[in-house]
């Protein structure tokens, strides 16, 4: 189309950003109009913190994650260099969100997953996307490495946030924040995974504050589940286990650049249990009305627990806090759907609906 770059035309972060983004007038834009998520406020979340709290809903991206702002330019950029096939490893949604791009791009997809890992309803997408699902006997680090290698060796663009296309399309979001509060906030916090989105924040933080939009720098606070907690531990865990399926990784990629993001930043990194996790979600739900997946409940349950334990070294009173809730609630239904036991059907009549809507 002409004069693209003149005008912010149609929808997605490559045309809202794309002055700060590795793209040019070559480059062919693969998008689903992702980004320009809601920064939603959290009324009854910021009386139990102390602070003024929003809640930035990445699950309303196309694919229902945040993965998509990076997606969008790594895909355009493996188009511009002429790639016929992507790859990636994934926890759920970097394959969901890939085998979109990919479809959207014409190209091939194939989608390298720890067998059993998967939340039913990043599978789907996969499949629907008609990528090509292969399920390994191994973990999201085993996938990550074999992907590696076949990357090197030059059959497929990979599409992990190792590939820095990915870190400059998810940066995107520290702007829209930045650009809605007229400042950046005082605090971020955000679920650590293989630590790209940590990274991501922070380089898109420190731009915009270099370009004199924000005056100063959040402290960045990355969460971890208890039995996936490499960087909190500072050592590999072989074995990572939470039911936050998206955060469940013993040797993040990114490790080295969130580190030192978070200590440039005067930030920290906290664990949480699942239990605190799956309450999260469900209050969240429940009080404000946002479901999103286990792994993005994992920073409210944070918040929670260091308003808990007073920690007021990391968060004085009457601050800016951001919350990124990662991807959506319906990812992963039978979280949700476990706790639910079907009740045997009413009769169809006034007086039999009544009492079950108040039985307790
Ligand atoms: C990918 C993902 C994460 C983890 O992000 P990293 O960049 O790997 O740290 C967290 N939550 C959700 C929903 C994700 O899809």
């Amino acid at each position: 189309m002409q004069n693209e770059s003149k005008k912010s035309w149609g929808r997605g972060v490559i045309a809202r950003y794309r002055e700060y983004l590795p793209v040019s007038q070559a480059t062919p834009v693969v998008t689903l109009g992702e980004g320009s998520t809601p920064l939603i406020e959290t009324p009854k979340l910021s009386d139990r913190i102390g602070a003024r709290v929003f809640v930035k809903y990445e699950g309303l991206n196309p694919t229902g994650s945040f993965k998509d702002r990076g997606m969008t330019v790594a895909v355009s950029k493996a188009l511009e260099r002429g790639a016929q096939a992507l790859i990636c490893a994934s926890t759920g949604n970097t394959s969901a969100s890939a085998a979109a791009y990919a479809a959207r791009a014409g190209i091939r997809c194939a989608v390298i997953l720890p067998a059993g890992k998967i939340a039913s309803g990043k599978m789907v997408q996969a499949i629907a996307h008609g990528a090509r699902v292969v399920s390994i006997d191994g973990n999201f680090d085993d996938a990550l490495r074999i992907v590696r290698e076949l990357g090197d060796q030059g059959e497929f663009a990979i599409v992990n946030s190792i590939n820095p296309d990915r870190i400059a399309g998810q940066k995107t979001a520290a702007f829209e924040i930045v650009d809605e509060l007229g400042d950046a906030p005082d605090i971020h916090v955000l679920p650590l995974g293989n630590a790209g989105n940590l990274t991501a924040y922070a380089a898109g933080y420190s731009e915009y504050k270099k370009l004199g939009k924000s005056r100063g720098l959040p402290r960045m606070i990355g969460i971890q589940a208890e039995h996936a907690a490499p960087v909190f531990h500072r050592r590999v865990i072989e074995k990572p286990e939470t039911v936050a399926s998206a955060i469940r990784i013993g040797n993040p990629a990114s490790w080295e650049a969130a580190q030192r993001a978070i200590d440039d930043s005067g930030g920290a990194v906290e664990i949480v249990t699942d239990r605190e996790i799956l309450e999260a979600q469900s209050w969240l739900a429940q009080t404000e009305g946002i479901f999103v997946e286990p792994a993005s409940a994992a920073p409210i349950a944070g918040l929670l627990k260091l308003a808990r334990e007073k920690r007021r070294d990391l968060m004085p009173k009457d601050l800016t806090v951001v919350c990124t809730c990662t991807g959506h609630g319906l990812k992963d239904p039978e979280i949700v759907s476990a706790k639910f036991s079907q009740a045997a059907p009413v009769a169809p009549n006034i007086e039999a609906v009544r009492e079950a809507i108040t039985r307790s």
